[in-house]
């Protein structure tokens, strides 16, 4: 495992005793604070990390520079298996903190970001998984014409994306991510 963080919140450097090969130390934890950047080569993590109500970027196609510019500016945490953007200066310094994600098993990925990053595993539906905007309630008949007949009239609560407009519910979608991500913090 391999990481760097810089701690520019609160204006220290915190080792948890994990630190990686490099030398890097573990950014404090602090639950729903963190945001992220997530790299091509890991792209489904985005969409597990916002079930879990995390701002989770993911931009593509996007050039490394502007990834490490833009979780920079943003103070995003990179997530990628790209040993190159690791190498980069501003990332060995820990000026842009960013994780090493081992394997190529997108379940075992987030199991590791969860898992290293202390993140809290409660599956929430906060956020939109497909494209990161927030989700504010809808009312029931505001949701009807974005909904099949059956949900409309099965669900009673309704959630819309303020960025896309995508409608969701507490389905057997939804009970599935939930399902999937309980496992997580078990
Ligand atoms: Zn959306």
């Amino acid at each position: 495992m391999i990481i760097y963080c810089h701690s520019t919140q609160h204006g220290r450097m915190e080792s948890t005793g994990r630190a990686g090969t490099l030398g890097g130390n573990l950014p404090t934890p602090t639950p729903n604070s963190m945001k992220f950047i997530v790299d091509n080569n890991v792209g489904r993590l985005a969409g597990w990390l916002r079930a879990l109500g995390y701002d989770a970027l993911f931009i593509n196609p996007i050039e490394d520079q502007d990834l490490v510019q833009i979780a920079q500016r943003e103070g995003r945490t990179i997530l990628t298996r790209d040993r190159g953007i690791l190498r980069r200066r501003v990332v060995r310094s820990g000026e842009v903190p960013a994780l090493a994600v081992e394997s190529d098993d997108w379940r075992r990925q987030l199991a590791q970001v969860v898992r290293e990053l202390a993140l809290d595993a409660t599956p929430r539906l906060t956020r939109c998984m497909s494209c990161n905007g927030l989700l504010r309630a809808c009312p029931r008949d505001d949701a009807r014409p974005h909904v099949p007949p059956y949900v409309y009239q099965t669900q009673r609560e309704f959630l819309v994306c303020e960025d896309c407009n995508r409608h969701y519910w507490r389905g057997t979608h939804w009970q599935r991510i939930h399902d999937e991500l309980l496992v997580l913090s078990q």
